[in-house]
């Protein structure tokens, strides 16, 4: 009939060729020296990922009891011998027609799977970036703000936005002003732990969430990122006012400056502006 065959010759190798081959359907013979039918098939149905290889128990027995055995074995189906060739491919077709369609149905669902996860990274993610959204930073913050709360532990916020980017928009183009948003957000992202949260805030505003961190280690932090972006050749920079792509920064941290979400966000926002005030490319934690 060209169906593939291997041949175990024990219980215990049937269950090994399984494990290794994952067969379409397993013919069971339930006579056996050492693993019984019963016990080897038991034993394959156990396994989730085995759970839907259609078994066919095959018996020289034709008692009720050991049907009912083989059913709660987990067999899908039975076959007397002496073995009808008839019956028996009949019986194969049925099975494996089922097997085909719960196959295809697996294949829907890991394809659903990943589509619920693009579904999900979209909802969460900036498009441009690749950065968390506005929405998810909230949701974020918010979570940091009870975990913080919870465990007495402080956090830092840190908000950033770029300096003179209309001009670097208005001389270079829009797509070009994107390429520098990108280009943060990746000298950003190589730069913190995988813990820490980068969020688009707004077009050119970011914000990163960093747990566990105190005052101190989220200025040296700020400081790093600061000077990364001064450091980097961006694509004619030269035209900006002051030579360059830099940000300027404010840095909050829980509980000290704010213990709600909005009394962080004010107070990382109004040392951003002191940034840009005191002459930009700089980074503010009091005030
Ligand atoms: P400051 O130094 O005070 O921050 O000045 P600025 O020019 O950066 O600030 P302003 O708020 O005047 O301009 C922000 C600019 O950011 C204007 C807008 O065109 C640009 N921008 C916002 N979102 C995007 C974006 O997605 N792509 C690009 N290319 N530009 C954006
Ligand atoms: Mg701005
Ligand atoms: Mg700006």
């Amino acid at each position: 009939m060209n169906y593939d065959i291997t041949v175990a010759s024990s219980g215990q190798q049937t269950i090994s060729i399984v494990e290794k081959s994952k067969p379409d359907l397993i013919l069971l013979d339930v006579m056996m020296p050492d693993l019984n039918g019963f016990d080897t098939c038991r034993l394959i149905k156990n396994n989730d990922k085995n759970f839907y290889i259609p078994i066919i128990l095959v018996t020289a027995l034709n008692e009720v009891e050991d049907k009912i055995k083989g059913i709660e074995a987990g067999a899908d189906d039975f076959i007397t011998k002496p073995v009808n060739k008839h019956e028996l491919l009949s019986r194969v077709k049925s099975l494996l027609r089922i097997k085909s369609l719960h196959d295809e149905l697996q294949e829907k669902v890991i394809l659903l799977e990943d589509a619920k996860e693009t579904l999900r990274q979209l909802a969460i993610k900036d498009g441009l970036t690749n950065l968390y959204n506005h929405r998810y930073f909230k949701d974020a913050i918010n979570n940091e703000i009870e975990r913080a709360k919870r465990n007495h532990t402080q956090f830092s916020l840190i908000m950033f936005d770029i300096d003179y980017f209309k001009n670097y928009n208005d001389t270079n183009g829009h797509l070009a002003g994107d390429d520098v948003l990108r280009i943060i957000a990746e000298l950003v992202q190589r730069n913190i732990r995988s813990i820490d949260v980068a969020a688009r805030y707004g077009g050119e505003e970011f914000a990163l969430i960093f747990p566990e961190t105190n005052k101190t280690a989220a200025k040296f932090i700020a400081n790093k990122i600061k000077n990364l972006i001064d450091g980097y050749k961006f694509y004619n920079e030269a035209s900006q006012p002051n030579g360059k792509i830099s940000i300027s920064v404010g840095v909050a941290t829980y509980p000290i400056n704010g213990t709600s979400i909005e009394e962080l966000i004010d107070c990382a926002d109004r040392r951003l502006y002191i940034a840009k005030a005191k002459g930009k490319n700089q980074v503010i934690d009091e005030g």
